[in-house]
Parts: C-alpha cells; structure tokens; sequence
C-alpha cells in the first residue's frame, strides 16, 4: 500500500485538531487543547487505490520552529490551515509557504491546499470568497472552505490532497 505524510499547518486555535479530529474519528473533540500535537494514521481510498495516510496534526506554534522544519522535510503534502472568521490566520499563511517552498525547493511541484475554517459562522467571517481565490489561484493551490463543527467538506480536503500526492 502506497503510504503519503500530510502536514497540517496553521495558527493557533484556527481549527487543526477539530478538522483533522473530524477526518479521523467522525467528531470533533470535546476539549480545546493547542498544545497537543498528534500523529494520526488513516486509510482513505482514492481512484479505486487504498492509500495510508499518516497525518501530523502539529501544534500551533505563531513562530517557525526547527521542529516545523523538520516535518516540512519529511512531509508529502500540506494542508495550510486559517479560519474565515481570523484575518491575521490567513496573513499567517504566506510565512508557511514561503517556508515549505525554502525547505522544499522546487515550488511548483509540491501538493498543498488552503483550507479556511469555521465557514459555519457566518457573521464572523473576515476573509472573503474572492481574497482566497486570488491567493490559491496565484501559486496554483487547491482550496477548500470547510466546517469541522457541521462536517462540511472535511472528507474533501483529505481527499483532494491525497489525489494531488498521487498523481506527482
Ligand atoms: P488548532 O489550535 O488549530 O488545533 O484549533 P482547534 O482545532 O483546537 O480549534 C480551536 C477552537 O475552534 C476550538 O474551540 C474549536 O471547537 C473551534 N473550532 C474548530 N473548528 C471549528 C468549526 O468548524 N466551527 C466552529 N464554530 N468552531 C470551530
Ligand atoms: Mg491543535
């Protein structure tokens, strides 16, 4: 069985735990802890392949610490995680990048996508459709708006991205 690493990548308290959490075990967790970082391992079927999938759910550290380095490294793919409802989150993402691009290398080459949370509350939302688009669209990322709370499009961003590994 071929076998990918995901990054998850993100501020704090943007909603990395409750995606992944989501993805893995169907709920989202009871207790906001942001210092837990967690190893998750899943299998996921994609194009009629079944893939395993170890997903590091990493801590969200505002500074880039050798540890990030680290799994960026050893990372197949990278999910670059803001909330809808936090301006600053989504400004955050650009450092991320340009990290992943430095460590990595060859910038056109590597499966990233942008995924905004908490899309379900709505009246705090910050970050528009169309600022999303211009960014993703700009270094060729995929995107998803999700919510971890109402299990919007959680399954989605996994899948997409193990696709994305797939084909390169
Ligand atoms: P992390 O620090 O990025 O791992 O963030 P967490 O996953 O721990 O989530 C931080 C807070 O945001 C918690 O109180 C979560 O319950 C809340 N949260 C996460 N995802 C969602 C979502 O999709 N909708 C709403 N309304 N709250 C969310
Ligand atoms: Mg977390």
């Amino acid at each position: 069985m071929r076998k990918y690493e995901i990054v998850v990548l993100g501020a704090g308290g943007v909603g990395k735990s409750a995606l992944t959490v989501r993805f893995i075990k169907g709920e989202i967790p009871e207790h906001y802890n942001p210092t837990i970082e967690e190893l998750y391992q899943q299998e996921i079927e994609v194009g009629g392949e079944r893939i395993s999938l170890d997903i590091l759910d990493t801590a969200g550290a505002e500074q880039f610490t050798m540890l990030n380095e680290v799994y960026i490294r050893s990372g197949h793919g990278f999910l670059l995680v803001f909330s809808l409802t936090d301006e600053a989150s989504f400004c955050n993402l650009d450092h991320i990048r340009q990290q992943i691009f430095r460590i990595k290398g060859d910038k056109s080459d590597i499966p990233i996508m942008i995924v905004g949370t908490k899309q379900d509350l709505y009246s705090e939302r910050q970050v528009t459709r169309q600022t999303i688009q211009e960014y993703s669209a700009r270094w060729g990322f995929g995107l998803y708006e999700t919510s971890a709370k109402k299990n919007w499009h959680v399954q989605d961003v996994f899948e997409e991205l193990t696709r994305d590994m797939r084909k390169r």
